[in-house]
């Protein structure tokens, strides 16, 4: 296919000319389809069910050292729940804090802590005049949620496919002490689906914060959500590496089996040195006897252990696999070769990352929209929701059917081409 760059201005005219009698065919069918939202299909939802059948009146739900689910206490999570979030997120049951239900929690509660109580006995954030986080982006727009609305300023970081750039990254940290944090998605990231190189690891765990308070928030919402059997992407695990370079207390890591059981109801996890556990549980005292045991003790009768979770996400994989494969041959098929994006192709994780030209993300996600398909809003994987270049729009190919995906994908790049085509002839 010719690019659209290449093309006369008569050719583009005519091709614009084509593809907008495809648009009104397209508004026509009166869509109403949703490509915006991370979240788990149905039948997704549907293979975890044998969990509500694990526990009913009948159980026992004594954990093997007798504690009783049913009653207070066990602050940081019953034992068999650590030893089997503790290989999902590898990582000794010593290092783990179980919460409640949501990750995304934790981490707010993580910084709301250090704003109020500082972290290890430094100053509360909030008697700085300054705190900053770094911001690999595009990014999690819920990340920077938690930092906007603590009024930290956040500083974006480009991501490449080995991750943040490290030699910015090492620059900064060293040199400016109101840089506390930096939010990281090491695995499979939200939303290019990129996964940390080797040296990006050791890079990290060898950083030399100018902050002693720093700290790498390292949300590992997709460890074991790979997409295929055959083609998988490896960590070199960060406590351990921190450990090695002599900077046990420099990472908080988190997870969640938000993905792998039920989102509103699933545990979620905390992994990080003695020094910083110890730490977080003078404050966890304060705030709670302890999280939902019987939950999870329904998790770890349901897996028994990390095989059984290991096969479970092989079920995940099956029903998501073709749905990212038809949404990753739409933009093949139907934009390769125009010059007109660039796309990601992940080996697992929630998402697909499409870069526009640059101004055109916004036109696209509302042309999208005006025909039915509803698309993350343009400028969410950016701090404060604003891409400097409008180019980046987050696709999430899970919650859809196959059928309407496809139809969906049909549109946005029917409506990538328009978009384009117009800002080139203007
Ligand atoms: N972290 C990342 C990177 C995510 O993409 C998501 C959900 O999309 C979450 C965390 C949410 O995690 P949780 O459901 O455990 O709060």
């Amino acid at each position: 296919m010719k690019a659209y760059s290449d093309m006369t201005k008569e050719e583009l005219a005519k091709e614009l000319e084509e593809l907008k009698k495809q648009y009104h065919k397209f508004q026509e069918m009166d869509l109403k389809l949703d490509m915006s939202r991370g979240k788990p299909c149905r039948e997704q939802l549907d293979i975890s069910m044998g969990m509500m059948d694990t526990l009913n009146s009948a159980a026992d739900l004594t954990c093997e050292d007798g504690t009783d689910c049913r009653n207070y206490g066990v602050l940081t999570g019953i034992h068999e729940a650590k030893v089997l979030i503790g290989d999902m997120m590898e990582n000794n049951p010593d290092n783990i804090i179980i919460y409640g239900n949501s990750s995304l929690n934790v981490m707010y509660d993580t910084v709301s802590r250090a704003m109020t109580h500082g972290i290890l006995g430094n100053t509360p954030w909030c008697k700085l005049d300054k705190v900053k986080f770094l911001c690999p982006v595009p990014g999690y727009d819920r990340h920077f949620a938690i930092t906007e609305y603590f009024g930290i300023e956040m500083i974006p970081v480009p991501m490449s496919p080995e991750g943040p750039d490290m030699d910015m990254v090492e620059e900064l940290v060293s040199s400016d002490e109101s840089i506390k944090g930096i939010w990281c998605v090491p695995k499979y990231s939200n939303p290019q689906g990129y996964s940390y190189s080797d040296e990006t690891v050791r890079r990290f765990a060898r950083l030399k914060p100018a902050a002693k308070d720093f700290r790498i928030f390292w949300d590992n919402a997709y460890g074991i959500h790979h997409l295929y059997d055959d083609e998988q992407d490896y960590l070199i695990e960060i406590l351990a590496e921190c450990k090695r370079a002599g900077n046990p207390d420099l990472v908080y890591k988190f997870a969640s089996t938000s993905k792998i059981t039920f989102p509103g109801s699933g545990i979620a996890a905390l992994a990080s040195s003695p020094n910083n556990l110890e730490d977080i549980m003078k404050q966890m005292g304060n705030q709670t006897i302890g999280h939902d045991k019987v939950n999870q003790l329904r998790h770890v009768r349901f897996f028994k252990d990390i095989h059984g979770m290991t096969e479970h996400m092989r079920k995940h994989a099956d029903i998501i696999r073709p749905k990212f494969e038809a949404v990753l041959s739409a933009l093949e098929n139907n934009l390769s070769g125009l010059g007109v994006g660039e796309w990601t192709k992940p080996k697992g994780g929630y998402f697909i990352s499409f870069d526009a030209l640059p101004g055109c993300a916004k036109d696209i996600v509302k042309m999208a929209k005006k025909a039915g398909v509803t698309m993350t809003g343009a400028g969410a994987t950016w701090p404060y929701g604003k891409d400097p270049e409008d180019k980046n729009i987050r696709i999430a190919p899970t919650y859809p059917t196959l059928d309407d995906l496809k139809t969906a994908a049909e549109l946005f790049t029917l409506c990538v081409k328009i978009v384009s085509a117009e800002k080139i002839l203007s």
